[in-house]
């Protein structure tokens, strides 16, 4: 007998939940034996129901006045904040998706941060711009761009889902979300939640693996498409959509570089803060370090600094208080992460695995691994050149800040990246140089994000950007209405 009640998540499609075709179990990571819940798999017909119902509430719900449209995302966040810790959806989210339970009660805290901050700025997007040249008068207007298609992945599927509903409405589109197919629980008891607040049909939630996304994709309805995903789904969605020249928001996996300046202090603030921008969610988040640069001269002591720190990790089941790590989310990112390490170490590298595992879990059910330091390793690995999204951090001396950045941007991804310094000055001067959508100093990852400032990746780390105005334009064709010129 367990404690849990068996969870499902059905389709919702026009503000009725809908039993599709077949069901899916959705399995623990950190318990594989036990099912969580079940997923019910949309037909094809029901991804055009979806489609349909979006674009029949699209005028309905692009008529409503930006300032009401702000006041009922306010409702629909206050809804997710009272009821994810009233009603264990936080608990729900660490047993589908393996996340420690203080990060899953982050991932709510998340969505509603994101909510309110959209809230702050959504009149600013839409208000006209006037504007009198040499032509004339013009105005310059958005409007609304029309059904969006949402994709999500399993490594953060309320807070990733959050950003795209909540833009995606706000500006007047309906939605329909396709979350990943191993992380539906959660996600769907927040949609079911506020789903009502809006027209039926402007937020629906279909479930299923890629032909469903696919199906959604070509659906003549659909006007937009944002996908959060890996950056070989990312070039299939785009290929796809390119069928119906649909607009593509790509938010794609990271390979982020710290560098660590010569002038870095190691104390223990700094290795704490570094662990949580490596580790945090097993070390599966997209903008999270996957590669640490540092001068050789400081190599020993940041190795020794960082190893004494993860020597302290519990590994175990994440809704355990003790518990600092959780399992990897699946058998194929347990099974690349374990294969990634062990091509480095039959090209040399030396790894350290630290912390232990967690008495009462069986190792053997559930997809654990103890966080590594890899030193001494060749800069031509996958370990070091593609993104491991597991708890394996290669740490790698460099001789000039010259040789740091030409390797931090030696790769094809280019989302996020930081520099570590005294000197805030040189630090940003050193930042210029880095490939990426964004770069922080003496921050990565969540302590670096600033959800008023546009989100996004360099190269093959996506196309478009979430946050900051920006992410509200990408939900918005821009428009401009004239009058003869004079
Ligand atoms: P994934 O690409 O396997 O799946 C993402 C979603 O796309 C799922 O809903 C999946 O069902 C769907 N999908 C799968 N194949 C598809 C296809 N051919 N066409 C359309 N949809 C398809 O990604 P994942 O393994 O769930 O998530 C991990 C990846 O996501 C990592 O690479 C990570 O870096 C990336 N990610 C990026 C960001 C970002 O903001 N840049 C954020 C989080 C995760």
């Amino acid at each position: 007998m367990t404690k849990y009640a068996d969870q499902s998540a059905l389709n919702l499609i026009a503000g009725e939940p809908v039993t599709g075709k077949e069901e899916w179990e959705i399995r623990n990571p950190a318990r594989t034996s036990q099912v969580v819940g079940r997923v019910s798999v949309a037909t094809f017909e029901q991804v055009d129901d979806a489609a349909q119902a979006a674009a029949k509430a699209a005028p309905e719900w692009a008529a409503v006045p930006v300032a009401e449209r702000v006041a009922i995302a306010s409702a629909a966040a206050a809804i997710i904040e009272q009821k994810a810790g009233e009603l264990g959806w936080d608990v729900l989210l660490t047993r589908e998706q393996g996340k420690i339970l203080p990060e899953a009660v982050v991932e709510f805290a998340f969505a509603q941060i994101e909510a309110q901050y959209i809230n702050t700025v959504a009149e600013q997007v839409f208000a006209d711009e006037v504007l009198d040249d040499w032509a004339g008068r013009r105005i310059s207007t958005r409007v609304p761009i029309g059904p969006v298609a949402a994709i999500t992945p399993w490594n953060a599927p309320v807070g990733l889902s959050a950003l795209k509903l909540f833009p995606a409405l706000i500006c007047g589109n309906p939605v329909v979300l396709k979350p990943a197919p191993t992380t539906p629980l959660a996600i769907t008891r927040v949609v079911e939640s506020i789903a009502h607040l809006f027209p039926p049909g402007a937020l629906s939630v279909v479930h299923g693996g890629a032909d469903v996304a696919q199906a959604l994709i070509h659906h003549d309805s659909i006007r937009k498409v944002s996908f959060t995903g890996s950056v070989a789904n990312g070039k299939s969605v785009m290929r796809e959509a390119s069928q119906g020249l649909k607009d593509v928001l790509l938010e794609l996996g990271g390979n982020d570089a710290a560098i660590l300046l010569d002038d870095v202090v190691i104390d223990e603030d700094f290795i704490e803060q570094l662990i949580g921008a490596t580790f945090m969610s097993s070390g599966q988040i997209c903008m999270a370090i996957k590669r640490v640069y540092v001068p050789q001269s400081r190599h020993d002591e940041f190795v020794t600094a960082l190893s004494d720190a993860l020597a302290m990790t519990l590994v175990g089941d994440g809704l355990d208080e003790d518990v600092t790590m959780g399992p990897v989310h699946n058998k194929m990112q347990y099974d690349r992460v374990r294969e990634l390490v062990a091509e480095a170490r039959a090209a040399g590298a030396a790894i350290t695995p630290l912390g232990r595992m967690q008495a009462e879990i069986n190792a053997d059910d559930g997809y654990f691994l103890l966080p590594s330091v890899v030193t001494n390793v060749p800069h031509s690995t996958r370990l070091v050149l593609e993104e491991q999204f597991g708890p394996a951090l290669p740490v790698i001396p460099y001789a000039t800040e010259d040789e740091a950045v030409r390797l931090a941007n030696s790769t094809d991804y280019g989302l996020g990246s930081s520099v570590w310094s005294a000197d805030v000055d040189r630090a940003f001067t050193l930042s210029r140089e880095l490939q990426a959508g964004a770069t922080w100093i003496n921050a990565h990852n969540m302590s670096g994000l600033d959800i008023s400032c546009a989100f996004g990746g360099f190269k093959q780390s996506g196309i478009g950007r979430e946050f900051g105005l920006a992410g509200l334009e990408a939900y918005t064709e821009f428009r401009y209405l004239t009058n003869r010129m004079q």
